[in-house]
Formats: C-alpha cells, structure tokens, sequence
C-alpha cells in the first residue's frame, strides 16, 4: 500500500516501520492532605528545575550537532519555563484545589494551549504544541519517567505529528526515517528532520494507521511516497538505494568544503540560511561560503522587549567577524505574517500573511527599523555585511527604507560613529516585485529570492497550511516565470542575483536554478553538501537547456516530472557522462 505525502526531508529510508502514539497530556488526579502541600510544592520545583537543567544542555548539544536553528526551538521552551504566570498558576492550583502536581500542570497547561488555539492563528498553534512539549518534558520528570526514547534497532518512525522533543530526543543513528499524518512543509517535524539529515515525508493522512508494527517499510524522501508493503525487490532496491546514499554523504561533507564548480567550470556560491548567530560554525562546518540570509527576527522572539542597538550590533558584529570576509546578508527583521511578536503586533490582524509585516513595519514602527539599521551600519565596518529588506513589493518601499537609511547613516557621521559601506539588498518574494524586477535592479545591489512568499503570494496558498500544502509548489511554472524574470533583470542590470527560499535546497531544482543563471544559492547548512554535489555535475550548457526546457512546460507536475528526472541522471551518472549528454 503506497501513501502519498509530502517530502520534505530528502532521501531514501527502507526499515521496521515504528508506530509511535504521543503521550496525551492527561493524569490521574490524586488529592493531598493539607500538610502534604509543601512538599508537593517542592516536588514541582525540583521538577521544573531539572527540566530547564536538561533544555539548556539539549540546546547547547543542538547547536553545535544540529543547528541554531533548532537550537532555538527549545531556547523558547526553556523561556516558558521562565514564565512566572504559568509557575504561580499551577502553584495555585496546588494549594487551592489541594491535588497533585502532575494534574495541576496537566489543567493549567491544558487551559492555555485551548485558550491558544482558539487563537487561529498558525504562530500560536505552533505555540500550544511547544507549550504542550514542555508541559510532557516537566510531567515525565514529575513521574520519574526516563525521556529518552528507547530504540534498540534502527526504524522508520510514522506518527500523528511529533514534537521538537520527540524529534530530537530519539537516540542518533536510531531514525532512518520519519512520516506523519499531519504537519506541513514548515513544520517542527520538518525543519529537524532536515537539519538532522533524516528523509521524511509529512501530510500523509490518516493511511499510516494501517501500518504494522515491525513489518518492513519504504520511504522516499524525495517523492513522497511511504510504501507499508513493498516487495522483496522493491525492499532490495531501497537497501542499495540507502546504502549509496550513506556512502555519498559521507564523502559529500569532505568535498562541502570545496567552492561549488560546475564541471564546466562555472562557479556558483552556496551560502548558508541561519537564524541566530552562533549557527555561524555550523554552517561553516558544512562548507558554506558565506551567510546568505540571517533571519533576524529570531534575536526578537521569545522576550518582552526588542533587543537594543547594542544587543544586535554586537550579534551582527559576531556573524561579519566569524565569517571571515565572506559574504554575509542581513534581513532586517521580518516581524508579522507568521512570525508573530505578541509584544509588538497586539493587535490580532485578519489576514497577516498580506498585512502589517516585513518592511512594511517602516509604517508606524519606524524607530525599530532605525535601531536595527544603526546596529547593522556598525557592524558593517567590520566586515563584508549587505542588508537585505523582505516584503519588498515595489519601488516605493525600497526607497523609503534607502532613505530612512541615509537618515540613519547621516547621524552616525555626525557622532562620528564608524560605519562601513554595506550592499543593500531586496528579497524578491512577493509577485509585485519580480514583475518589476527590472526597474528594482536599478536602484540596489543584490536580489535574493525568497520563494516560500514568492511561491505563497503567486499560488495564493498560506504556506502553513497543510490542507493546500499540496498546491503550494515553488516549481508550478507560474512561479518560475518570476523567478526567471527577476534573475533576467537582476544580471541584465549587473547586480548579483541569489536565492534564499527552501527551493534552493531542493536538489532536483538545482540543475534549472543555475540554468536560469542564479549566483547564489542559500541552504540550511546540512543541505550544502548535496546541492554543491549537483552543481560540481552539472555543466552550464546542459543546465540552460533544462531550465528552457522547464520554461515551456504547462503545470507543476511536468516541471516535477522533468526535475526529477534530471536529477535521476545526475545521480545515476559521473561528472563526465554528464557534460557528454549537455
Ligand atoms: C522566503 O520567503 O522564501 C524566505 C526565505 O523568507 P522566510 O521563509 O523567512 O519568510
Ligand atoms: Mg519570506
């Protein structure tokens, strides 16, 4: 029986498959005497602080393993721990109703997160998951429960959805592979799979009930597809398939460290997407030669005030001095849409994805943007630094961030404050923007594009809504044909044109990217090895002959046909059957 998904971790996995029920967020009530309230309350306490012990080391252990990124996830646990409302509350509850903590927790926890949910939107959803996820973490401990998931042999976990903690708390090497029900391409399960290198293949439905426990399953990151019954052939195939790939990443991570090169001799940069500063080594690590895309908004998340110039400058300053001269871009913080700050946009608006969000913050907000641009103005005389403002959606709104800039540089002079010359940068993603590419490209110095927007504003799909997860594909060739038009006027005016939306990161997209003349590609830092192993096999002429090729083409699905295929080449063949076939 074959499951049709949506990969979103790429890859091949055949193994036991591993049916995994989350832990409902329900305990038995047990009511105490009133002399049995301190201890309890005790209890509670040491619970929580073993808890916040165990995120901090998980976190740190993350970020230098895994990424900043997810990293981050469990930083913001960490922080509701921190909440002194939730602690009182459940404390309260303790002494009021005179139960135990578990169930104290248990109510408490189950309040908010309904509360939450009500909420509709995809930011808070996630919230009451998190939420939910540390509420486990402290009940585990409360119940001297052992959090680490046992695993004696290597499966293929399929589940409902997971959470970060479960994702991250399966033993290394254990997981071949991971499939659920829900979730979308956004998704924890998602982003961790990702970065921890694992297939995995999301939105399947409720077909992966009729698993087995134990039987052998397939899973093709790439496709899709979760096959519960293979046949003894289809089984050999995938154990060859994975076996190649084992052997590949291997070799793959010593060759990251190499610039990318086509086998015509084309160079084209892989850069590295990261969200807080300390993912610098990582993506290094990996072989990225320059930070293509810093998501500042993170240095906002998760706290009750935005940090100050200081703050930032200093985080900007460490990435510029990590990297070493290479080239680094800074977006300025994309607040709104799903990146909600509850302590900047209160008020709750009807659709945020085409409100208030971005640079558009320059309206009414401008003082944020001023403090971030003076952060990013010093730390550019540190180093190679470019700027880069998101939802651009025409030439109004890049001249006024250019001139609040002017503004801001002007005052640095007078305090005599040194500054260096950073690139101002657009990020194209929103289909107003690349149909003006041409007259933007005159006016700055680098595009970067950003096709999970592009791709969500062109299909009119929410990127984070997994009932249209299945429209939303960055390859449908309406979205395409933006893409080529902004990287036709981009070179056409002389300026560097990259990308930094998750397409760059699908390998089968690759070989059209460069075909379409992208410079730049920027990946999370465990996808550089591959991409740079698909551009090194590609030549230029081959490369543009498929994009053309993709250019004619109809609907999504022919654009998927023909990219998969090429990529099936790729793999199948060496650098030099390749350039024979260009
Ligand atoms: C994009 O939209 O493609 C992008 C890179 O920005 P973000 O995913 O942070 O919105
Ligand atoms: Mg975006």
């Amino acid at each position: 029986m074959k499951l049709k998904g949506l990969g979103v971790s790429a890859g091949v996995a055949v193994g036991p498959a591993r049916v995994w029920h989350n832990t409902p967020l329900r305990v038995p009530q047990r009511s105490l005497l009133l002399e049995q309230i301190e201890a309890e309350l005790e209890r509670l306490d040491q619970a929580l602080a073993v808890t916040r012990d165990e995120l901090r080391s998980l976190t740190e252990r993350l970020r230098t393993d895994v990424s900043a990124e997810v990293a981050a996830i469990f930083e913001a646990h960490a922080e509701m721990l921190n909440d002194p409302a939730l602690v009182d509350e459940v404390q309260a509850q303790i002494r009021s109703l005179q139960v135990n903590a578990e169930h104290a927790l248990a109510e408490v926890v189950g309040h908010y997160t309904a509360a939450l949910r009500t909420l509709e939107d995809e930011y808070m959803r996630q919230r009451a998951a998190d939420l939910e996820d540390v509420a486990q973490r402290v009940l585990r401990h409360l119940e001297g429960r052992d959090a680490t998931h046992q695993l004696e042999t290597p499966v293929i976990i399929l589940a409902d959805d997971l959470t970060p903690s479960d994702t991250a708390q399966f033993p290394a090497g254990m997981v071949l592979g991971f499939a659920t029900a829900g979730g979308g391409a956004t998704s924890h399960t998602a982003i961790l799979a990702r970065a921890l290198g694992i297939p995995a293949i999301v939105g399947l439905g409720d077909g992966v009930w009729q698993a087995q426990e134990g039987t052998i399953v397939t899973l093709d990151g790439d496709t899709g597809v979760l096959d519960l019954a293979p046949s003894a052939a289809e089984i050999a195939a995938f154990e060859r398939k994975q076996l190649e790939q084992q052997q590949r990443q291997a070799s793959e991570r010593t060759a990251a460290q190499a610039p990318a090169i086509t086998a015509d001799g084309v160079r084209v940069e892989v850069l590295a997407n990261i969200a807080l500063p300390g993912g610098c080594s990582d993506a290094l690590r990996w072989g990225a030669e320059g930070i293509g895309l810093f998501r500042t908004e993170f240095l906002f998340l998760d706290r009750r005030e935005p940090p100050g110039e200081e703050e930032q400058y200093l985080a900007y300053r460490q990435v510029v001095e990590h990297m070493q001269g290479r080239r680094v871009l800074i977006r300025t913080a994309d607040i709104g849409g799903d990146k909600n700050i509850p302590y900047l946009l209160v008020e709750q608006e009807p659709n945020p994805f085409l409100g208030w969000r971005g640079s558009r913050l320059l309206w009414g907000m401008a003082p944020l943007l001023q403090t971030q641009m003076r952060a990013l103005l010093r730390a550019s005389a540190h180093g190679p630094l470019g700027i880069m403002f998101p939802m651009i959606s025409g030439l109004n709104d890049l001249r006024a961030l250019r001139r609040l800039l002017e503004e801001v540089r002007e005052t640095l002079h007078t305090e005599r404050t040194p500054v260096g010359q950073p690139a101002i940068g657009v990020m194209i993603e929103v289909p107003s923007a690349a149909l003006c590419a041409e007259q933007l490209a005159r006016e700055c110095d680098f595009f970067s594009i950003g096709t999970n927007d592009l791709a969500q504003y062109t299909l009119a799909c929410d990127r984070t809504n997994p009932r249209v997860a299945h429209l939303l594909d960055p390859l449908h060739p309406a979205v395409l044909r933006l893409i080529a038009q902004t990287i036709r006027a981009g070179r056409a005016a002389g300026i560097h044109v990259g990308m930094c939306g998750e397409l760059a990161a699908d390998l089968s997209a690759v070989p059209i990217l460069v075909g379409l003349g992208l410079q730049e590609l920027s990946v999370s830092p465990a996808s550089i090895p591959a991409v740079k192993r698909v551009i090194g096999q590609l030549t230029l002429a081959r490369a543009q002959g498929i994009a053309d090729a993709a250019l004619e083409l109809e609907t999504a699905e022919e654009v998927r046909a023909l990219a998969a295929a090429t990529l099936q080449t790729l793999t199948a063949s060496p650098i030099d059957e390749v350039a024979h076939g260009a």
